[in-house]
């Protein structure tokens, strides 16, 4: 099986008995099969919908009043189970790990998961809602009078079919554009709430690393092949994977050690008419001696499938969209569905590298200390981008081991001898080609053309340069109104017509 069990889930849990799944099915992006969700514990009633691989998958695991829902995949399962103890002999899925998990070590016991998820736990009149340590599979929250909703994309809670309790916010929780009511569930969050009354408390599972360590090359080299070998394995089922290959540093990492695996590699770039790294890409693939694929399409077309990006990733910031757009537009080109993708994405976060022109480490120390306190909420790893199209994503570079270390490194091992990500370079030096471990970094919203493309087509359009990221903001916010607050297909919303309106304003014809 290509992907986890269940990717996804829009579910409502009361302490009243429910009609049994009288709703329709919410208007979820991600592409899966509806398997119904109907819970009757003690104190709390589950009903709702989640997406699974098969109908036949249950969607809900209970032992001793414990229930769990958990969608997306665990990653370190050996040790887990070896920490669990025979308790974790019979289980065959994570959701059962997770189970296990929390008979034995109770709700503390999600500090220990190192995966991709999101969960719902309940026990008692108590539901525990938690995110993995980076929040990769976004996680949203109403609460009501007689009940609580949990969705893993906001736009399904759009509506909203509880009565809104008027309390205070829970905690490490975050606001939704136009979605009132609406709370996500930050980054390594377990949020516990008591169902239909206001009280709410949350625990951190993880946060960012903020000591360095001061290892040898040898040793932090070491470390870091180490790290990141097991986290691209720990991500490999026995078929076969797909990687998106720009030909840099952090793809090519991730493909060659999945080939250095054992497992059959097929690469994939994109490339527009404004730009492509199709060269730099075939030289890695033809290394690797994988199957690869260029696909073309031109940028006015990138453009235009915006509504789809903004509708998997649900945020408003343009400058964010501009990196999963061409993502998007890749999962969407690809043939078939259903593949198992890695990708090298979120690199640059814990090494800086796109701080490549900050020389001095002190300033290199605190952009990545800065860069690691604000990722949370920009979605940029979300499952959906990839299972719009019925994709499962992954991302080994944002594997919570790969972070300890790489987080950690005090930065002179990360710029050393005048070059950038230098312990990640040097790590790679025997595994790829020396034009790819030397390559500068070009971020894929470059690559692609999809910074420059939006803007001509703003500038073409009238907009004063210094307007155009104020314009693309407003583009992104118009068109989030709609695909995610009024949950409408991202087809409805066509970019022209939002490019059209956003330019017609006088607001941006005097500046903003
Ligand atoms: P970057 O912004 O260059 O760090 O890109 C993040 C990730 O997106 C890379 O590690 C690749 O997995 C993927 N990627 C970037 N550019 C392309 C491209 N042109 N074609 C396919 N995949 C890409
Ligand atoms: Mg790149």
């Amino acid at each position: 099986m290509p992907g986890p069990l269940i990717t996804g889930f829009s579910i409502r849990i009361a302490s009243r008995a429910e009609a049994p799944n009288s709703e329709s099915l919410p208007p979820l992006l991600s592409v899966g099969r509806p398997v119904p969700v109907q819970v009757s514990g003690d104190k709390l009633r589950w009903s709702g919908w989640a997406l699974a691989s098969s109908v036949s998958v249950p969607a809900t695991s209970s032992a001793d009043g414990v229930t769990v829902l958990l969608a997306g995949e665990l990653y370190h399962r050996a040790a887990l189970r070896e920490a669990i103890g025979p308790a974790a002999s019979g289980v065959s899925t994570d959701a059962e790990l997770l189970l296990a998990c929390w008979l034995r070590y109770g709700g503390p016991g999600l500090r220990l998961l190192n995966g991709r998820f999101a969960a719902v736990v309940t026990e008692g009149t108590a539901a525990v809602i938690a995110t993995d340590h980076a929040g990769t599979v976004p996680l949203y929250l109403r609460r009501g009078v007689d009940g609580i909703e949990v969705a893993t994309e906001a736009k399904a809670l759009a509506g909203g079919a509880v009565g809104r309790i008027p309390a205070a916010h829970p905690p490490r929780t975050g606001s939704v554009a136009g979605l009132a009511g609406v709370r996500r569930v930050r980054a390594g969050v377990a949020l516990t709430v008591m169902v239909g009354r206001p009280a709410a408390h949350a625990v951190a599972t993880w946060r960012p690393p903020e000591h360095r360590v001061t290892w040898t090359e040898a040793k932090a080299v070491r470390r870091v092949s180490a790290v990141l070998n097991d986290a691209v394995r720990e991500r490999l089922d026995s078929g076969p994977v797909t990687v998106p290959l720009s030909g840099g540093l952090d793809s090519s990492s991730v493909a060659v050690l999945a080939r250095g695996a054992g497992a059959v590699v097929e690469t994939i770039s994109l490339g527009t008419d404004a730009g492509d790294e199709f060269a730099a890409a075939r030289i890695v693939a033809e290394h690797l001696g994988v199957r690869h694929r260029e696909f073309q399409v031109r940028g006015v077309d990138l453009l235009r499938q915006l509504p789809w990006a903004v509708a998997a990733a649900e945020i408003t910031d343009a400058e964010v969209l501009e990196y999963l757009l061409p993502l998007v537009v890749l999962y969407r080109a690809v043939p078939g569905t259903g593949r198992r993708v890695l990708t090298g994405y979120g690199a640059d976060i814990p090494l800086g590298g796109m701080h490549r022109a900050t020389i001095r480490l002190a300033c290199l120390d605190q952009v990545i200390a800065t860069d690691m306190q604000g990722f949370d909420g920009l979605n940029e790893m979300s499952s959906v981008l990839g299972g719009l199209a019925g994709h499962w994503t992954t991302h080994p570079f944002w594997d919570r081991a790969v972070l300890d270390v790489l987080v950690a490194l005090e930065p002179g091992l990360k710029r050393r001898h005048g070059q950038d990500k230098w312990v990640l370079r040097e790590a790679m030096s025997d595994m790829l080609p020396e034009a790819t471990v030397t390559r500068p970094k070009l971020g894929i919203h470059e690559g692609s053309g999809a910074t420059s493309v939006w803007t001509a087509l703003l500038r073409d359009s009238g907009v004063a340069e210094r307007d155009v990221p104020a314009a693309k903001n407003a583009m992104a916010t118009a068109i989030h109104r709609r695909v995610v607050a009024q949950a409408q297909p991202p087809d409805a919303v066509s970019f022209d017509d939002v490019l059209r309106e956003v330019t017609a304003k006088p607001a941006l014809a005097v500046g903003l």
